[in-house]
């Protein structure tokens, strides 16, 4: 008996002809061979050409995620070592600035599911799927030799555990625990990561260069400015602006932790605001009291969290986009600066474009777009997998 194959229905193939790594249920004829979930399967057209090896996902309606089109490239711990060693070189040239990075960004790095992040000495993994599920200890085995690490941190306490039927684990998984808070350096400065307690893996990675961005923004066009950093987390943008010459940030988040873990990072980085300055409180609900009371700033910076996690809540997202895009229009002194985000995947560019364009007419301003902002790059985005492109930001100017 050969190995387990999916064979799919006529005309299904060509997806994976174009290296896009998702076999979805709907285009499967046949399964054989008993797969376990994670296994490798064996993926033939119908008419029995071989297309790739992937690992087979019992549950999901994503039936299998391609490790790969090469026919000869047997998947065992040597490919996991091929691959990852891969996606750690590729970030090679960012080592030598901050050792906060992804190291491996699943689908768009060639490994579906996987996703490592490294805070200094620690690498924080999350298992997405069955496959690197599967193969979880030959994976373990290749992190552990990354040059200087001490530790390995589960975080797949992640909802997407349970469509491939997995439970949500963290814990630590090898060597030294992150007990407490890790520091990394990004540039010039300094961040406490909460790699048990804190969002995704601890920090968002994802906006370093959007820090940047920030930064240069102030600097440039609003030095002794107001910023109000709204869905503010643990203060990165908000030391981005301090560096970049701020006077004052003001800093909204719902979440308690994040905030005093904002105020460290600020004293790490030998910047401070006025403690009344960070507010724990929801940001639609604070952005109407500043309009009630006619609060003006130079820039405003919104990054809430995913509005849209799936396709069927767009609708419903974009109405929060743009109530929270139309409050900061309203807020933005004429001449200042809105930087807005959104992180939902299932809100394209040209939508959230849209979207904000509807804020600005509703608020009766005149904005341009003075540039575009996007997910680092660790967290590239394969050409064959459009679904890897989440985060998208602009950075608007109303007209003075
Ligand atoms: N800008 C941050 C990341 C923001 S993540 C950074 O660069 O690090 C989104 C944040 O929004 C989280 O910290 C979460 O606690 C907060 N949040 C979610 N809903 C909120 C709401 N309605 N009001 C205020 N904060 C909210």
């Amino acid at each position: 008996m050969g190995p387990p194959c999916l064979k799919l229905k006529p005309q299904r193939e060509k997806s994976l002809l174009r290296h896009h790594p998702w076999v979805f249920s709907g285009a499967v004829a046949e399964t054989l061979g008993d797969p376990a979930s994670g296994q490798s399967v064996e993926v033939f057209s119908s008419e029995g050409h071989w297309l790739a090896r992937a690992a087979f996902s019992s549950h999901s309606q994503i039936t299998a995620r391609v490790w790969t089109w090469d026919e000869g490239e047997a998947v065992n711990s040597d490919f996991f070592r091929r691959r990852i060693e891969a996606s750690v070189n590729r970030r090679r040239e960012l080592q030598s600035s901050t050792d906060g990075m992804r190291l491996v960004n699943a689908e768009s790095d060639g490994l579906p599911g996987l996703v490592v992040d490294r805070y200094g000495r620690f690498l924080v993994v999350q298992f997405l799927s069955a496959g690197p599920e599967y193969w979880k200890g030959q994976i373990l085995g290749v992190l552990q030799s990354v040059e200087g690490i001490s530790g390995l941190y589960e975080r797949s306490d992640v909802e997407v555990r349970e469509k491939e039927d997995l439970t949500q684990v963290m814990g630590v998984l090898w060597g030294e625990s992150p007990s407490g808070l890790v520091e990394i350096r990004e540039g010039p400065w300094r961040f406490l990561v909460d790699v048990q307690n804190g969002q995704k893996t601890g920090f968002y990675l994802d906006q370093r260069e959007s820090r940047q961005a920030v930064q240069g923004l102030v600097a440039d066009l609003f030095p002794g400015g107001s910023v109000l950093n709204a869905f503010s987390y643990t203060g990165g943008f908000a030391v981005a602006a301090l560096a970049g010459g701020a006077a004052s940030v003001v800093n909204v988040d719902s979440s308690g932790a994040a905030l005093e873990l904002a105020k460290k990072n600020l004293s790490l980085n030998q910047l401070s605001v006025a403690s009344e300055d960070f507010i724990e409180a929801d940001v639609f609900r604070i952005l109407r009291k500043y309009r009630d009371s006619g609060a003006s700033f130079d820039m405003i910076i919104l990054d809430p969290p995913k509005l849209a996690p799936s396709r069927s809540q767009v609708m419903r997202a974009a109405r929060a986009y743009k109530d929270l895009n139309w409050l900061a229009f309203r807020l933005a002194r004429p001449g200042g600066c809105v930087v807005t985000f959104s992180c939902s995947g299932a809100v394209g560019e040209d939508l959230f474009q849209k979207i904000v364009f509807g804020a600005s007419i509703d608020a009766g301003r005149e904005v341009q777009i003075l540039s575009r902002l996007r997910q680092s790059r660790d967290h590239p985005v394969r050409l064959s997998f459009p679904e890897g492109d989440y985060l998208k930001g602009l950075i608007c100017r109303v007209e003075a």
